[in-house]
């Protein structure tokens, strides 16, 4: 399972496992899990009640100090450059059940600094937003896998987020936002 955090996907499985949506009952690697929680959050939210509990997911990665992000100006904004870790390269590469190498992201441009988690002290990153996105059921693991290869245009000139910390599902005061341009940088 590389280097996926093996003892929360159990732990996911082994709670779904008594749900009673039949598509949550043949979960046996990671993509098809996570569509298949999206799918369920979005379309039976109430059915059972380990959705809302395990809406979120948390896991238990090790967390590494991210370098200080890279602030220019651009168009008379200010933008932070989230310098992606090498372990948010490899949380979003599990999520997304992709190779991180092919992960060709070198960070991502916000109009917000990254903060810091008052729950458990990891600072925000795009693996919070892919985690969010997947698991609220807002985009499927598709879509989130062709936005982060560039391989979709962003629609709305304009993104705003409230963000969730990946690792103990604490809320950050700040919403962070993000323009279309200037594209963020890649290998
Ligand atoms: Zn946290």
């Amino acid at each position: 399972m590389g280097y996926l955090h093996d003892q929360s996907f159990d732990y996911i499985i082994a709670a779904f496992a008594q749900c009673p949506d039949e598509n949550l009952s043949n979960l046996n690697n990671v993509t098809s899990t996570y569509t298949a929680i999206s799918t369920h959050l979005t379309t039976q939210p109430n059915s059972c009640s380990y959705t809302m509990a395990l809406a979120l997911p948390m896991h238990n990665l090790p967390m590494d100090e991210p370098a200080a992000s890279e602030v220019f100006e651009y168009n008379n904004q200010t933008f932070y450059c989230w310098k992606l870790t090498e372990t948010e390269r490899a949380h979003i590469a599990s999520m997304l059940n992709m190779d991180a190498t092919d992960l060709k992201l070198k960070g991502n441009n916000f109009l917000q600094d990254r903060s810091q988690c008052r729950g458990c002290g990891k600072h925000s990153g795009m693996d919070d937003f892919v985690h969010n996105a997947l698991f609220a059921g807002i985009h499927s693991v598709e879509f989130m896998k062709d936005f982060l290869l560039g391989k979709t245009e962003q629609a709305t000139p304009y993104t705003e987020h409230e963000v969730t910390c990946s690792r103990c599902s604490t809320k950050h005061d700040e919403t962070k936002s993000w323009p279309t341009y200037p594209p963020w940088p890649r290998y």
